[in-house]
């Protein structure tokens, strides 16, 4: 109990996660691809490299039992469930998590999160059941955080036919995905994606900041003249390169703040005891200031990597040096202080 370690796979948000970890005394351990060792030494911020050929071999029992030894306690994020499946996830891995594991069957399934986000009375894109009912313009999803290639937008049965061939031939979408694909309203408006922590330890969902993205290709298409982007039929993509930080309108803050706490406070019902630790809602802002939600991410997001430092809602509620990789390793060390941790451990 003395020598806890904080591990994670080496990519998304480890980073974050170890300078956190760092920050609040726990040892490190990274487990990481070869190529991308040079991250790990370039900031020391890890004291146990592991290095593997994929990440699935984080299922093997010799990494299992290398990690249970030196008393790690994982922290998911976005390549945990990128990369493995959320039945590994929960049936075969054998190592303490932060989190509740329970949930990740109610994140990864589109119908079971839509369920639960509209239960919890937020507001959602309408669902286009199949391509022949597209009647609005609609943008294209298939399953699985793959960073949104592969999206493509629509606004009629034959529109959709035409882009999905050309998703097809550009090698992004096979023809097998044509019945994996989920059709969901396009909320015109801009996308603001804010980050929760859920603290089992203190009872409370904080807000502790809030990203944009910046998306190739879409984001780049205001660049060239709209006679240009005729002429070479642009079909956007929204493979996500980065984030960058945001503050929202004040008024803004209080539907959020209580869209958080009602998110938590169903999953407490669904999965008890509900969320632990970090969330973050992707949400549109309309133009009459209307918030729709169209995903869910129950773990800690790479949009949280704005805020390594601070960030002003993360200020504004621990002053200085509090982020969300800190913020982990605070409430793992607040629950080991209690004796509790099994409380905030799946
Ligand atoms: P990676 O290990 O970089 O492939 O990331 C794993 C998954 O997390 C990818 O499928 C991405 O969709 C998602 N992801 C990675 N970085 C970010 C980011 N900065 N913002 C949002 N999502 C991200
Ligand atoms: P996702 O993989 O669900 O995070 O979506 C990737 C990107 O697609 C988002 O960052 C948005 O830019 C865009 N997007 C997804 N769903 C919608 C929607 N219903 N309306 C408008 N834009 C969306």
């Amino acid at each position: 109990m003395k020598e806890l370690a904080i591990g994670t796979l080496g990519s998304h948000s480890a980073l974050n996660i170890f300078k956190g970890a760092k920050e609040e005394g726990f040892r490190t351990v990274c487990i990481c691809k070869k190529e991308n060792a040079i991250i790990y030494k370039k900031f020391p911020l890890v004291d146990e490299l592991i290095i593997v050929k994929d990440f699935n071999e984080l299922l093997t029992e010799s990494i299992q039992k290398k990690l249970r030894n030196l008393n790690v306690i994982l922290i998911p994020h976005g390549s945990f469930t990128a990369y493995l499946s959320t039945e590994e996830l929960v049936n075969n891995l054998f190592v303490p998590m932060f989190g509740n594991r329970e949930l990740l069957h109610w994140e990864a399934n589109r119908v079971k999160q839509a369920e639960w986000l509209r239960q919890a009375g937020l507001r959602l894109p309408k669902t286009i059941k199949k391509p022949d009912e597209i009647d609005r313009l609609v943008i294209v999803k298939l399953p699985g955080a793959k960073g949104g290639r592969g999206y493509f937008l629509a606004n009629s049965p034959s529109s959709f036919r035409k882009k999905f061939n050309e998703m097809v031939s550009r090698g992004l979408l096979t023809s097998g995905d044509l019945d994996r694909v989920h059709l969901q309203e396009y909320s015109l408006g801009v996308n603001v994606y804010p980050h929760y922590f859920s603290s089992i330890m203190k009872d409370d969902v904080e807000f502790l900041g809030v990203d944009r993205r910046y998306e190739s290709a879409v984001d780049c298409i205001g660049k060239i003249p709209a006679s240009q982007q005729m002429e070479i039929e642009i079909n956007p993509t929204y493979t996500i390169v980065g984030n960058s930080p945001l503050v929202l309108r004040e008024s803004l803050l209080p539907e959020l703040i209580r869209m958080g706490e009602n998110v938590h406070k169903k999953a407490k019902t669904l999965a008890p005891p509900g969320i632990i630790g970090p969330f973050c809602l992707e949400t549109v802002i309309t133009d009459d200031l209307k918030i729709y939600t169209f995903e869910i991410s129950a773990r800690i997001v790479a949009g949280t990597n704005i805020g390594i430092g601070t960030s002003p809602y993360a200020y504004l509620r621990y002053g200085e040096n509090m982020y969300m990789g800190r913020r982990i390793a605070l409430e793992i060390k607040e629950a080991q202080r209690k004796d509790s941790l099994e409380m905030i451990l799946a």
